[in-house]
């Protein structure tokens, strides 16, 4: 059975990888390295905080083939925002529902909300793919779709009661969790990696 660490704690992520990648693969995450800190995220962009979290770990973890997720949504009239702060949106110790609350809150600020003004937006997703302490590859993948103000659905994670993707009447929230590991940002990006990973000499 191929290993694998991603470089988050992020149980939610690690599940859907785990998921995607099938059960040729045993995924683990830093929960089974308590005493490894990942270092700060201190990148402006998705990529360059991927490859910071891959780089951190599997300098740790020599030997360890390792993958990080970087991801966030973007909201056009946010500029963009919440993006790479989307886990901190509502401060350093913000937990998810806190964070939908302060994304409902701007966007209730907005010239026009409440009219019926369709919110665009896209979930991003960056993997970094690293051994040793260095990058071998970067991936990154998008859905678009659109911000509803109220939340639906108890599925998933993050923004994914707020989120519904192009093509689709409901949210991330309440489609089920194999519709959204089809289509996701981050299934998008992992199909990336395991194309890659496919062709690679055997280690
Ligand atoms: P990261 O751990 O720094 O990459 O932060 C990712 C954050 O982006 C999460 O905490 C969520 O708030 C948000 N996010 C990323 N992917 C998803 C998703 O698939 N659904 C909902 N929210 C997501």
């Amino acid at each position: 059975m191929q290993q694998l660490l991603v470089a988050t704690s992020n149980a939610h992520k690690t599940a859907e990888i785990q998921l995607m990648l099938g059960p040729s693969w045993r995924v683990l995450d830093m929960r089974a390295h308590p005493a490894l800190a990942l270092p700060e995220e201190t990148g402006d962009t998705f990529e360059a905080n991927a490859i910071i979290k891959a780089e951190g770990a599997s300098r740790e973890l020599q030997d360890v083939l390792v993958l990080s997720d970087d991801s966030g949504l973007e909201v056009d009239s946010l500029g963009g925002q919440p993006g790479v702060k989307s886990a901190r949106y509502a401060g350093e110790r913000a937990t998810d529902a806190d964070n939908r609350e302060k994304l409902k809150r701007e966007l209730a600020k907005m010239p026009g909300a409440g009219e019926g003004a369709r919110i665009c937006a896209r979930f991003r997703c960056c993997m970094a793919v690293a051994r040793g302490g260095s990058v071998l590859r970067t991936f990154s993948g998008a859905v678009e779709g659109e911000v509803v103000m109220a939340e639906q659905g108890e599925g998933g994670f993050g923004y994914d009661a707020l989120f519904v993707p192009e093509g689709f009447a409901q949210t991330f929230g309440e489609l089920p969790s194999e519709t959204k590991n089809r289509l996701s940002h981050r299934a998008r990006a992992l199909a990336q990696v395991i194309e890659w990973l496919a062709a690679q000499p055997e280690k």
